[in-house]
């Protein structure tokens, strides 16, 4: 008999699959009772998940994926674009030391990420003032300042952040195993209590040169700020369609009553099908994407758009299940809470408002 015979066949496995049997029985604690789904995270991660993001013309799949996870979970949805987020810095970096080290393991979930460039980006529109700031030492940065937030950000995790020095604005990856990285829980708030989101606070922590994601952060932040905010879509195309299923659920038992609301789950459809293949065509060359300025304005206008339809997609999905909705428990209320997050998350829509006319 062959030795490969007695081998165990390998199961059968689909990424639906994985978020019915370890994802979907969590949803209500993750929403109420704050917890982080770190094994599906980990479990997804593992099946291949997050690992077309570090593959060449494969981003349209990591936002397939991350949206999947959003039909049933919005807050999760998000925590793997904070992952994701992290691998798309490791997969442009020149640093080969710091993908060497990192890049596999993240890819396959054996080692969490996340990202912290709301306040630095908001930073270089006006908004607010940077946080981070970094002194030149001989063998790297000392960082001192903090961060409000940052998810999926739990000890033994990594993150892209950016701190500004006397010359220039610097990418780094920062390690919070770092005794001078501080980690503190933020919150609570109205939802994404399940997302592992800490203030982080630097007290004079040394960066060595080689976690240097990019010395010249602005010019890094041009190659990848399309794909950065074309892997957010994953979040918002999942929370629509999680609400147009929940549509047609409360059609059967509703559709007397319901058939009354001005727009039902096809129009919504249609729109989603609309913006799922921007997405997919903006993701087919993310880095093109980014540096041609009519590109970007088309990324930014789909972000946007994303946002606006998200939020009339889940508050109708909400008045089709009516009472049931409201409940603790309904889909309806969570998905609303879950889209007013889209609202806000770096860029905000009033964030990509102002994006806009600036390259108008
Ligand atoms: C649950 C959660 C998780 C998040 N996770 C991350 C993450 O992983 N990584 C990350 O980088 N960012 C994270 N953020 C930040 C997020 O991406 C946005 O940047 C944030 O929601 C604010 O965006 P905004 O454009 O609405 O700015 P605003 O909230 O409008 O803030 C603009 C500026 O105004 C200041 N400001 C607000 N209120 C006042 C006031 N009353 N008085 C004076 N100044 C004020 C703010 O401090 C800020 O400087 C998270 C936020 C939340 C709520």
């Amino acid at each position: 008999m062959k030795l490969a015979s007695l081998e165990p066949v390998p199961k059968t496995f689909s990424f639906e699959n994985i978020i019915k049997k370890s994802l979907k029985p969590n949803v209500r604690r993750i929403d109420l009772d704050g917890f982080y789904p770190e094994s599906f995270l980990r479990e997804y991660g593992a099946a291949g998940a997050y690992r077309p993001v570090s593959t060449p013309g494969q981003l349209g799949k990591a936002i397939e994926n991350c949206s999947l996870a959003g039909q049933v979970c919005g807050s999760t949805a998000f925590s793997i674009w904070c992952h994701n987020t992290c691998l798309w810095y490791l997969s442009n970096t020149e640093n080969f030391y710091l993908r060497d080290r990192y890049l596999e393991n993240v890819a396959d979930a054996t080692q969490l990420g996340a990202t912290g460039l709301s306040n630095p980006v908001k930073s270089f529109f006006g908004i607010e003032k940077i946080k981070l700031h970094g002194e030149k030492t001989s063998s790297g940065y000392r960082v001192k300042g903090s961060l409000p937030w940052v998810s999926n950000l739990l000890e033994g995790h990594v993150f892209g952040g950016i701190f500004k020095t006397s010359e220039r604005h610097v990418f780094a990856l920062f390690d919070t195993n770092d005794p001078n990285v501080r980690l503190s829980p933020a919150g609570p708030f109205a939802a994404l209590e399940g997302t592992a989101t800490n203030a982080v606070r630097f007290l004079d922590a040394e960066i060595p040169e080689e976690m240097i994601l990019a010395s010249d952060a602005k010019a890094f932040l041009g190659k990848v700020k399309a794909g950065f905010i074309l892997l957010q879509l994953g979040i918002g195309l999942g929370l629509m369609e999680g609400a147009i299923n929940d549509m047609r659920i409360a059609n059967k038992r509703l559709l007397h009553t319901n058939l009354y609301l001005p727009e039902g789950p096809d129009v919504f459809a249609d729109q989603l099908a609309e913006l799922k293949q921007r997405t997919m065509d903006l993701s087919i060359d993310p880095i093109a994407s980014a540096e041609d300025n009519d590109q970007f304005l088309k990324v930014l206008r789909l972000r946007l758009d994303a946002a606006e339809i998200t939020r009339k997609t889940t508050y109708s999905s909400f008045l089709h299940q009516g009472s049931s909705g409201y409940l603790e428990r309904g889909s309806g209320q969570r998905r609303v809470r879950e889209g007013m997050f889209f609202d806000i998350l770096s860029p905000s829509v009033k964030h990509l408002y102002q994006w806009i006319d600036s390259i108008n």
